[in-house]
């Protein structure tokens, strides 16, 4: 029996998931994301609600979306790269179109969400969820309960800017982030970031992939560059630990396939935690890509009854 339906707007495809009541995927529709019109693209996102309707066989079906971008409480405007909903009320108009409730989720705080029920973070009361891949995000989850502030843009460490310290003493260049800021963890942190410091570190131009791969068959060059990488990792989980300080951290995203990623994060957090303290549980994921999916079908299950009553 189908208990929720998750629906993952992407910028090149929309998926929707419909999962049963031990939150296993009963059946998956993908279908590619509108690129010529904002009414096309609330469109297919009806199509999906509709479709998990029919295929749980019922109309008031709990049915989440993930959003990559931000949704301003106060205006119902989302800010979203790729997408051409930004600036747009996309929930609400999902809402009138449809006639019916739906839940509105941004994508990190889907994957944040899933890990923390039912994931790598499920023994943990507080889990910040940490996605590594062409960007850096994430999301906090306190006792099953999303912490998303204003905007829904809490969780965003990648746009904190590294410490000045840490720039100072591995000698990094300010680079101007996509977020319009100069210095953002995310400018070396994430995948292109980490090409970035092998070129500084090392001299080369050499990517993610091939540098993660040679570090671990045991290329002094590539454990150097790693080892820096791991450092700027761990100041980041010096800033969570300062600000939501979570019992747990789980990883996802492109970067968190790495071999060994907790425990190389882990291993360089004694140098750059608060003295004395206890440093964060580092877990990698269990979900993949149906994250997405599956956290913004929890955030309609979480919701279902206020849900209800604003329809
Ligand atoms: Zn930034």
């Amino acid at each position: 029996m189908v208990r929720a339906g998750g629906i993952d707007l992407g910028g090149t495809k929309i998926e929707a998931t419909a999962f049963d009541s031990d939150w296993a995927m009963v059946e998956t529709k993908r279908i590619p994301t509108p690129q010529d019109s904002y009414e096309n693209l609330v469109d297919a996102l009806c199509e999906m609600v509709i479709w998990l309707e029919e295929t749980a066989g019922s109309k008031g079906l709990p049915v989440g979306v993930g959003i990559p971008g931000f949704h301003s409480k106060r205006t119902g405007k989302f800010l979203t790269a790729n997408l051409l909903a930004s600036g747009r009320t996309v929930h609400q108009d999902l809402i009138d179109k449809l006639g019916r409730a739906v839940a509105f989720e941004n994508d990190c705080n889907c994957f944040a969400l899933s890990e923390a029920m039912l994931g790598a973070g499920r023994s943990y009361a507080s889990v910040f969820g940490l996605i590594v891949g062409t960007g850096v995000g994430g999301g906090y989850c306190s006792n099953g309960t999303l912490i998303s502030g204003l905007n829904g843009a809490a969780g965003e460490y990648g746009h904190l800017g590294i410490p000045y310290m840490t720039i100072k003493e591995l000698g990094l260049d300010g680079i101007q982030c996509g977020c319009g800021r100069t210095g953002c963890f995310e400018t070396y942190l994430a995948g292109p970031g980490m090409r970035r410091l092998a070129k500084h570190v090392i001299g080369k131009d050499v990517d993610a992939q091939t540098i993660t791969t040679a570090a671990a068959a045991g290329d002094p060059q590539m454990q150097e560059v790693m080892r820096i990488w791991a450092r700027i990792a761990a100041e980041l989980v010096a800033a969570l630990q300062c600000t939501v300080d979570p019992d747990c951290i789980v990883l996802g995203g492109g970067l968190s396939k790495i071999p060994n990623i907790d425990r190389i994060i882990s291993e360089a957090l004694s140098d750059h935690l608060l003295d004395q303290t206890e440093p964060p549980e580092i877990r990698v994921a269990e979900y993949g890509d149906s994250s997405g999916t599956r956290g913004a079908a929890l955030a309609a299950v979480q919701n279902y009854e206020i849900l209800e009553e604003a329809s």
